[in-house]
């Protein structure tokens, strides 16, 4: 049984959001031009959204029993204890460097995209980070993150408020994501903030203080325009819930 580790400010902005939303829509279907757009809007959504999971399937590499096991192996691991029904397809995709993960959602059908940097980290001793990572993206999939963004896309008239929901989103999965594989949290972050090599020279206590800093205007107003959390602070989060959750040890990721 898992236990409740929802951000509760997810509930609190989604809960905001959808009013707000709700307000756009009631506004938009009693003015019959109104209804138009909406159309119009959903058309040009699926059209985009189509494209980049066609991007996705036609130039990625499918994760499958044959091709990287040892990732569909950490996904039907993690899967089940997220309640989610079926592993979703996964793709590795060449980032160019870049490390990132994300999850996607195309006609009721969920995706889970890793980039081929952060995969690599499991062929050099960082298995764990990854499979937090796989469990943060996973997390997305099991809370519908990905729709309910896009239910909410006409609250985007109040500003701050979905890159709020957004931030809260990702505190959640990094929270389930290290109950799941606690050993690979903290590495699985200093890995976006340094890169799959300098991660592992990282002084954490350092960057942890980081978090404390005192923000400043502009520092604050970057990270409330952002859909992501500064990092400093989704590693303070981890550590927070390693020392106060009596998180278990996750269950041994296999050998690549
Ligand atoms: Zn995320």
């Amino acid at each position: 049984m898992l236990p409740d580790l929802v951000n509760p400010k997810e509930k609190t902005y989604l809960a905001i959001a959808i009013i707000a939303s709700a307000f756009v829509y009631l506004i938009l279907l009693v003015s019959l031009i109104g209804i138009f757009y909406v159309l119009i809007g959903a058309f040009a959504l699926a059209v985009v959204q189509g494209i980049a999971i066609g991007q996705l399937r036609g130039n990625s590499v499918r994760v499958s029993a044959q091709q990287f096991p040892g990732v569909l192996a950490m996904a039907a691991e993690i899967c089940p204890r997220l309640g989610i029904a079926s592993v979703p397809p996964i793709y590795i995709m060449q980032s160019g460097g870049v490390l990132n993960a994300f999850a996607t959602r195309f006609f009721g059908r969920n995706y889970i995209c890793i980039y081929s940097e952060i995969l690599e980290l499991a062929y050099d001793q960082g298995q764990e980070a990854v499979a937090f990572v796989l469990a943060h993206e996973l997390t997305h999939v099991a809370r519908n993150h990905v729709w309910w963004k896009t239910v909410i896309f006409p609250a985007q008239f109040v500003p701050f408020l979905a890159a709020a929901y957004s931030r809260a989103c990702e505190y959640t999965c990094d929270a389930y994501g290290a109950y799941l594989h606690s050993d690979g949290a903290e590495a699985g972050i200093l890995v976006l903030a340094a890169g799959k090599r300098l991660y592992r020279e990282m002084n954490v206590d350092a960057y942890l203080a980081q978090a404390q800093e005192p923000e400043g205007f502009w520092m604050w107003l970057a990270e409330h325009l952002s859909t992501h959390p500064n990092l400093p602070k989704r590693m303070l989060q981890v550590r927070r819930l390693r020392a106060t959750r009596n998180i278990q040890p996750a269950a041994a990721v296999r050998a690549f």
